[in-house]
């Protein structure tokens, strides 16, 4: 018997099992898949994930093989509103997982195959399609968006906002714009009726991707026809790509429709939840990351707890559901998800009026960022582009903008 048992290597599952072996517990870990597959996910490593890894200690291996993109310029309306100085890592989610994986102690014990049951009685243990079971004081279930074994054991997932968003992601081949020496672009949706959030160009491992997201039903003719004449489609909605990008082709069209949802019915003995598998987040919030690294936090937190005390009920479990901490981060990214659909679809005059106050942010920014942008950037070149430097420079920025908050609340 080990002490924990964790269902699915994804980055919740192997983070966990990264930091539950640290704390020196027995730990094994199930995949369907020795490799993880191609997957259209998360592609960027930016803004506070990247705190979140170097805390883990995790960045500099994460980002090894990739360069640092540290210049954003912001576009609405065809206008450039915003150059902020904001290290971006363009990379492959199965390439996140994969560096992520490659931390996983030897000491854990990976094993390649799918898990069909997971029962509670007499203690926990899991079952694989092999017959094989594993039996340890404690499950952590991380298995994704994959629902079939959280049904089965009963837990079912409640739709906040069925549909939410869609999200398209593409290569692009541009003559003005190689797949290395380009700046991110990010260009927000022109006005209510395009659905559009945002649409952001980015450098990732040797090629330029698009992801755009936006809010549409996945069945929204819009969606259809983007399918098939990509370039054309996004031109007509952001006829201002042209200036950047020139005669671009865009190729390997992904798109993927996310819920908003989270876990019911979850709370049994032996058995706790974590990252996509407990609750879904819209990618345009970009708050995935953020919320299931919460989770994994404050689970080794309380699981250290338990498994001292060899209490592994329902009832314990319920510290780690019931945490500040976990209901914060839970309740935010659902905001968040929220707010910025109301932000790109609402047309009432409260939400026109904050669409605006947003741009007039996003200018200040602007102003500021440039000024630090000329300080910071001989210093870059001297340091070249090392994860450190890059989290130094993000504190600077980050500083400069609370302060001009502040002042201008
Ligand atoms: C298109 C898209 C774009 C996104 N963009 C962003 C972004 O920009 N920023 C951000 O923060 N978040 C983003 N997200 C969200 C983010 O990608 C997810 O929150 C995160 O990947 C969830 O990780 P996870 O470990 O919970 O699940 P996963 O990475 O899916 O891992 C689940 C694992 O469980 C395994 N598994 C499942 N069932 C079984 C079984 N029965 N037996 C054995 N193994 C099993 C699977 O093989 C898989 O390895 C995006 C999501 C999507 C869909």
């Amino acid at each position: 018997m080990v002490d924990v048992v964790v269902v699915g290597a994804g980055l919740s599952g192997s983070l966990a099992a990264i930091a539950l072996s640290q704390s020196g517990f027995q730990v094994a870990i199930i995949d369907r898949y020795r490799k993880y597959p191609t997957d259209f996910r998360a592609e960027q490593i930016v803004g506070s994930q990247l705190k979140i890894f170097s805390d883990l200690g995790l960045l500099d291996s994460l980002v090894t093989d990739v360069q640092a993109v540290l210049r954003a310029k912001n576009f609405s309306f065809g206008k450039q509103l915003s150059s902020v100085l904001t290290p971006h890592y363009g990379m492959p989610y199965q390439d996140i997982v994969t560096a992520i994986r490659g931390q996983i102690p030897d000491t854990v014990q990976f094993i390649v195959g799918r898990v069909t049951d997971v029962e509670t009685s007499p203690h926990p243990m899991v079952r694989l399609d092999d017959g094989q079971t594993i039996a340890a004081k404690l499950v952590v279930m991380a298995t994704g968006l994959n629902t079939a074994l959280s049904e089965r054991l009963g837990v079912s997932h409640q739709k906040i906002s069925a549909r939410h968003s869609t999200t398209i992601g593409f290569d692009i081949a541009s003559p003005k714009c190689g797949a290395t020496d380009t700046p991110i672009l990010v260009y927000y949706g022109n006005g209510f009726r395009d659905g559009i959030d945002y649409f952001i160009v980015f450098p990732c491992k040797s090629v330029l991707r698009g992801n755009l997201f936006l809010y549409r039903d996945p069945l929204d003719p819009w969606i259809r026809r983007f399918r098939q004449t990509p370039r054309e489609t996004l031109l007509e909605v952001l006829p201002e790509l042209r200036n950047e990008l020139g005669e671009f082709t865009i190729t390997q069209v992904q798109c993927r429709s996310s819920d908003v949802a989270v876990a019911e019915n979850h709370r049994r003995d032996g058995i706790v939840f974590v990252g996509d598998a407990y609750q879904t987040s819209c990618p345009a919030a970009g708050t995935g990351i953020g919320r299931l690294a919460v989770d994994v936090e404050r689970l080794t937190v309380h699981a250290a707890r338990w498994l001292k005390a060899g209490d592994t009920s329902a009832a314990a479990l319920r510290s780690y559901y019931d945490d500040p901490a976990k209901r914060r981060s839970d309740r935010k990214a659902i905001q968040k998800a929220q707010f910025r659909r109301a932000l790109s679809t609402n047309a009432s005059l409260p939400w026109t009026l904050r669409r605006q106050g947003v741009k007039a942010k996003h200018f200040v920014k602007y102003i500021l960022n440039d000024a630090l942008y000329a300080i910071l950037a001989k210093a870059a070149q001297r340091y070249q582009a090392r994860p450190t430097v890059h989290l130094a420079r993000l504190a600077v920025q980050h500083a400069v903008w609370l302060l001009w908050s502040r002042m201008v609340e």
